[in-house]
């Protein structure tokens, strides 16, 4: 990619529309000057063939980059292998119906550890990733907030590493959330940004997906999302450190605010 896109995930807010869907959201955001949105299949896959082509006509029209974060009910490492299964077909079909309106990056949380160790988790999470066909679809793996979850940045770098056509989405409120607050100032975004580009190349920060937005938590890593300005997750440095890195790709706010909270992230990258 050759610059830095500003997204938002799911539809906007604000728009005083009376029918918000995809096609008019990306109209939407569009006109006030974001260029992303993350189509959000975490209930459903809610792309068919009744909204389809207002979609892809939406997007191309207005040039926005689509990505779509998949199921809540994905577990690659379930108990069952039953469940494994319909965790692939899951991510299966999130991948086609993003592929239908030419979306690039298909977001989702890989699993849970239950009772495994995290070695057993990630060989089995591993497999699982491995039986998924490449169609074009960039499967993103994201850094998960919860210490139940599977997905440190350590070990989605990992699986990056193994599975070329598995790659990050670093969430970066998630790794804050995880470690309790870890994220203070700007060495420790830049910490995150030198890891990934020794271990999987520069490349990787020209193409990169990132999740950003406020965020409560406690010990066990994630509560909810938050309004920026409401949250002690230091967006201003995190953005700093990006530009700093010359990071190309989407960032993409999660939160309540939506599209206001995307603006205050483009406004204040572009001011830095
Ligand atoms: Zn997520």
């Amino acid at each position: 990619m050759d610059k830095l896109l500003f997204g938002i995930s799911g539809l906007p807010i604000s728009s005083g529309l009376k029918t918000i869907n995809y096609a008019s959201g990306i109209q939407y955001i569009k006109s006030i000057g974001l260029d992303a949105m993350e189509l959000l299949f975490v209930r459903n896959v809610n792309v068919t063939d009744k909204n389809r082509d207002k979609i892809l006509e939406a997007k191309v029209e207005n040039n926005i980059y689509l990505s779509a974060h998949g199921s809540h009910y994905i577990n690659l490492n379930a108990d069952e292998q039953k469940k494994q299964d319909l965790s692939i077909e899951r991510i299966i079909k999130a991948m086609e119906g993003l592929l239908a309106v030419k979306g690039r990056s298909l977001v989702f949380h890989p699993g849970f550890y239950l009772k495994d160790s995290k070695e057993e988790t990630y060989n089995t999470i591993k497999e699982n990733l491995m039986k998924l066909p490449y169609k074009g679809v960039d499967y993103r793996l994201e850094t998960t907030g919860k210490r139940t979850q599977f997905g440190t940045l350590e070990e989605i770098v990992s699986l990056c590493k193994e599975i070329k056509y598995c790659k990050l989405c670093i969430d970066f409120s998630h790794i804050h959330a995880r470690g309790n607050g870890t994220l203070k100032g700007y060495r420790d975004f830049v910490k995150i940004l030198e890891y990934v580009c020794k271990e999987l190349g520069r490349p990787v920060l020209d193409d990169l997906h990132i999740h950003m937005g406020g965020i409560s938590y406690n010990e066990t890593g994630e509560r909810n999302h938050l309004p920026l300005l409401e949250s002690d997750f230091n967006y201003v440095e995190c953005l700093k450190a990006i530009k700093d890195f010359d990071v190309k790709g989407c960032i993409i706010l999660e939160g309540p605010l939506v599209e206001k909270d995307a603006i205050l992230l483009k406004n204040t990258y572009s001011k830095l």
